[in-house]
């Protein structure tokens, strides 16, 4: 299992360091197919051996080998956070199987949807987590959701639902609409400076993973984490009031919280809840 997880977390390194490469190129329109990348300085191109996810970082110690220049940390960042998601996904998969075996199911979102896809989960999420890395990143740097990404991620979600949730199908699509009306709403009350329209389509592709008491938690939990970081920032000077702030890294952050723990964290943020 060890080895397995292993496994899974260098799988993650090489989506990572291609997700740096698609999350550069994309909103600058180049094709992700177009040759190596080059050193930004010197304008030489990075071999095989230096493109290795995180271990050429450190090697390198972050700089060029040819001119020195300092290379970005984006680059190892979002090669460890997708290799730490990945695992994360596996480790909570064996955890969701072992329950399922043991009959005691808590209707967590994860297991729930283990229980219902089986080894399937795997594929799934990862591929979930792999486009919501890509959104993450372009929405921090660029303040775009594409919605080329957001309409994949609701293609999936919706075949998920209509192949193995079919019983719940129109509870959990009026949630979903009610959900993004909601941010729909914030848009226009906001006049677009608080939501863009891409997190209203956000919400819309993503709560089809959720129950209603899930999808709530998750949308609560995004305004909170969201509050306490703007705060932070401003206090920091790094922001201020009425400046736009992306909000789909929240959501998306939030997101794979109430994907692990969104069961549990409901009863605490809806207290009265069935
Ligand atoms: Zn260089």
């Amino acid at each position: 299992m060890v080895i397995q997880s292993i496994f899974i977390f260098i799988f993650g390194l090489i989506i990572g360091s291609f997700l740096t490469l698609y999350t550069y190129r994309s909103p600058r329109t180049i094709s992700v197919k177009k040759g190596r990348s080059k050193c930004d300085r010197c304008g030489k191109k990075i071999s095989w051996f230096d493109n290795i996810p995180l271990i050429s970082y450190l090697l390198l110690k972050g700089k060029c080998r040819y001119c020195g220049n300092k290379i970005s940390l984006r680059y190892p960042l979002i090669e460890f956070s997708t290799g730490i998601l990945f695992a994360g996904i596996y480790y909570f998969y064996i955890n969701c199987a072992t329950i399922l075996q043991g009959g005691t199911f808590e209707g967590n979102p994860f297991c729930a949807w283990t229980d219902l896809l089986g080894l399937w989960i795997l594929p799934y999420l990862l591929l979930v987590s792999t486009v919501l890395v890509a959104i993450f990143v372009i929405d921090l740097e660029h303040q775009i959701i594409p919605d080329n990404l957001v309409f994949l991620l609701f293609v999936v979600n919706i075949m998920a639902l209509i192949l193995f949730r079919v019983d719940n199908l129109y509870e959990i699509l009026f949630v979903s609409f009610a959900a993004s009306l909601f941010f729909l709403m914030l848009h226009l009350v906001t006049k677009g400076r608080g939501m863009g329209l891409g997190d209203v389509k956000l919400v819309l592709a993503l709560s089809p993973i959720f129950t209603w008491q899930v999808t709530i938690t998750w949308i609560f939990l995004s305004f909170v984490i969201g509050a306490i970081l703007g705060l932070i920032l401003i206090s920091l000077k790094r922001a201020s009031f009425g400046k736009h702030i992306a909000f789909g890294p929240f959501l998306i952050f939030s997101f794979f919280i109430a994907l692990f723990w969104g069961e549990s964290l409901s009863r605490y943020i809806i207290p009265y809840m069935p």
